[in-house]
């Protein structure tokens, strides 16, 4: 998957995800008031109903504490999985709920509301959603007969509910997608002068406007921030020996390791020219972006890209320089840079294929 297809699916993990929080937060607070409402109307008897009304509760606080945690960590493969759990269980509980009030004038009501909910939240893919519909028509319909023994009249009520919800819930999915797409694109248009076109990375351009509102942002929340400074090692000997085509592939490859390891959503990797890249980070020690720039040499690495000069090593290899500080209103962006630049050279001659920071060669 090349970088601009998977900041695509990214975007669209992240959208859902806030999708979940959003209704996570409202069904939070209805699941209680429902359960205190019934309880103070005595209109259930079911151990059922409250069993899964303490499970739904405990679904969504548990969602939003593991999706708000998952976002923040950059936790990309998990989060499409939690959301979608997430999701199938919502939309079960509030079956369940729904049919083991049945015999209660609050059935329908939790029907339609589930219903509502399944058009208005879905967080799934058309064709995702359309096979759950119909598990969960196939699903309800078996528990209404099997375990509460329901009259048809009760069973044929909830296809017909839960018949609209798939309808309707398409026509709502087609919609919010096809504007959702629109946004999109005119989103990539409005960026893709912020984009390097042969790595899908953030060009200088784009840090640069990001660096406008971030830099005053860490300095009001007192946020530490850092950049790490990336060098292709002896990249022209590799472009003299397998000439350009792959070398600009090899430059693919190198910037596809270092995106997948800026995982945080607040960190940004760059393609600052040529064979150079960088990583702005936030909120880290110097300990931790250390650490993160070797597991970064550490990847590049993972990729045994052959190298045509083995002086240091047979695959091709980085040389990083990293600097650190607290923004405010007396330094700027450009002096982190200039010392970050100066780290660089000093990996360079302290032998390539290592970190500097601080003066100090690290992964020696
Ligand atoms: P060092 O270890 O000191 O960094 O040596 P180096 O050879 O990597 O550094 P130098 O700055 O001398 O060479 C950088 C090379 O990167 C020169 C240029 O041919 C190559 N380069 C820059 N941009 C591109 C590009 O877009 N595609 C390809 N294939 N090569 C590029
Ligand atoms: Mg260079
Ligand atoms: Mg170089």
């Amino acid at each position: 998957m090349s970088i601009r297809q998977k900041k695509y699916a990214e975007y669209l993990t992240t959208w859902n995800c806030k999708r979940c929080l959003y209704s996570g937060k409202i069904l939070a607070v209805v699941f209680p008031v429902l359960g205190v409402l019934i309880f103070f109307m005595k209109e259930t008897e079911t151990a059922v109903f409250w069993a899964v009304l303490i499970g739904a509760e405990v679904i969504q606080l548990a969602s939003l504490l593991a999706i708000s945690y998952m976002m923040k960590e950059g936790m990309r493969d998990a989060m499409s999985i939690v959301y979608k759990l997430y999701y199938a269980l919502t939309i079960l509980s509030l079956v369940v709920l729904s049919v083991s009030e049945h015999r209660q004038s609050g059935s329908l009501i939790l029907l339609v509301g589930t219903m509502a909910y399944y058009v208005f939240v879905p967080a799934l893919s058309r064709k995702e959603q359309k096979v759950s519909a119909y598990a969960i028509m196939v699903i309800a319909v078996i528990y209404c007969i099997l375990i509460f023994d329901m009259g048809v009249r009760f069973v044929v009520d909830a296809a017909i509910v839960f018949a609209a919800a798939v309808i309707l819930g398409s026509y709502s999915q087609d919609n919010m997608r096809y504007k959702e797409k629109l946004k999109s694109e005119l989103k990539e248009k409005t960026i893709s002068s912020e984009h390097d076109a042969l790595t899908g990375l953030m060009n200088r351009w784009g840090l640069e406007k990001q660096i406008e509102y971030l830099w005053p942002y860490c300095a009001r929340i007192n946020s530490p921030v850092g950049i790490i400074e990336i060098d292709i090692d002896f990249f022209k000997k590799y472009n003299d020996k397998f000439g350009h085509p792959e070398g600009d592939k090899c430059l693919q490859k190198v910037a596809n390791a270092i995106h997948d390891s800026a995982r945080r959503s607040s960190d940004i990797a760059v393609r600052t020219g040529g064979e150079e890249f960088l990583v702005f980070v936030q909120n880290m020690t110097e300990k931790e972006i250390i650490k993160f720039a070797l597991m970064i040499r550490d990847k590049v690495a993972e990729l045994k890209i052959p190298h045509a000069c083995d002086e240091i090593s047979k695959y091709v290899t980085v040389s990083m320089g990293a600097a650190y500080t607290y923004p405010n209103e007396k330094n700027n962006f450009q002096q982190l840079y200039e010392e970050a630049d100066r780290a660089l050279y000093k990996a360079k001659d302290s032998g390539r294929n290592c970190v500097v920071c601080g003066d100090v060669v690290y992964g020696k």
